[in-house]
């Protein structure tokens, strides 16, 4: 089969491999749509070090190609969708509710890290019974294909934001994360949403998804904006809650500055570089402010998914407007490409196969 693969940082492209087999409890995917997605680049760029011959991508849905023997749930020519995180359900971890980080810190990410992705015509799925959900009859692939993860991290962004009903949130960045963290918060029942982008097209895209306000970061000092746009009288300035969904250490700094005392930063943000990452101290109330950082890693499995694709099938998300372009498979080194340079007002390039 073929399959799209990382040679080395900065090096990929196609390769010829054996179909995976499925153990008792597995699954083989044949995908039929995928999503490139951010952190694909990054993986080429070095992000989980030096990989030889691991063909890319977490995200995809497709047709159930061959069950293990004891798999329960699914069977042959099923249209499913699976996580992009794929825990070890069995796991200490799992069963401590930190399934994303079974087998250690991420390890639930498997999918192109700690083996082959989806990015083939053939991919392996493992805990099938607990990683996949069958798609409903009113959602289509295209549609589904969002849940894998910009939908699962977006609104996981939202909901560890914990924000109460008529609350305030600043969501930092509004590329596809951010945008779903937009649209989940309005679902959570946010009274103000105040999105942070500088892009016109995600800007004009985070309004339909429910931003009230939006800051414009290479006009004008975000922090001031949003204490601005949050003072009240008698109340102090600030929001209840903000997302942060870039991965900056400025990022975060503003996102800890704009968060009243009690409230909630909701990190969902991967930063790739430096030793450490700060938070102001002081904005930070020394420590003492009770404003919480939370952090997060997609969830995933079955029970997850299948709500994420109520959401889609009752018309409360479209995440289509997203897809701003398209490539069939033989071509999905143009899409690596434009993601990488984040060209042509690209948000997600899907991929059919
Ligand atoms: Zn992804």
């Amino acid at each position: 089969m073929q399959a799209f693969v990382m040679n080395g940082i900065g090096e990929t492209g196609f390769a010829e491999k054996d179909r995976p087999e499925p153990g008792p409890n597995d699954a083989i995917l044949k995908p039929t749509k995928a999503l490139i997605c951010t952190s694909d680049v990054h993986t080429v760029h070095g992000a989980i070090g030096e990989r030889e011959n691991l063909t890319l991508g977490h995200e995809a849905v497709g047709v159930v190609d061959e069950v293990g023997s004891e798999v329960e749930e699914f069977a042959e020519g099923d249209r499913v969708v699976v996580g992009a995180i794929t825990p070890d359900w069995k796991s200490e971890a799992a069963q401590d509710g930190h399934p994303s980080q079974s087998g250690g810190a991420l390890g639930g990410w498997k999918f192109a890290n700690e083996k082959d992705g989806v990015f083939a015509e053939y991919a392996h799925v493992n805990d099938a019974d607990a990683n996949l959900a069958h798609i409903p009859e009113g959602v289509e692939d295209e549609e589904a294909v969002y849940v894998c993860d910009m939908l699962s991290t977006g609104f996981a962004a939202a909901e560890n934001a914990e924000i109460p009903m008529g609350g305030t949130v600043a969501v930092f960045a509004q590329g596809p994360v951010g945008l779903m963290a937009t649209r989940g918060a309005a679902l959570q029942g946010a009274g103000q949403i105040i999105a942070v982008e500088s892009v016109p097209e995600r800007q004009e895209l985070a309004r339909e998804y429910g931003a009230d306000e939006i800051v414009d970061f290479s006009e004008a000092d975000p922090v001031e904006e949003i204490l601005e746009l949050t003072a009240d009288e008698g109340e102090p300035a600030g929001v209840d809650a903000a997302i942060e969904a870039l991965g900056r250490e400025e990022t975060l700094a503003d996102c800890v500055a704009v968060t009243r005392p009690g409230g909630t930063i909701s990190n969902v943000g991967y930063y790739g570089e430096g030793e450490t990452v700060g938070i102001p101290r002081e904005a930070w109330g020394v420590g003492m402010a009770e404003k919480d950082i939370v952090t997060d890693l997609c969830p995933g499995g079955r029970v997850r998914l299948r709500r994420l694709l109520r959401l889609i099938d009752a018309g409360r998300v479209d995440p289509t407007p997203m897809t701003t372009h398209e490539f069939d498979f033989e071509n999905i080194d143009e899409a690596f490409e434009l993601m990488a340079s984040k060209e042509d007002g690209v948000i997600k390039p899907l991929v059919t196969f």
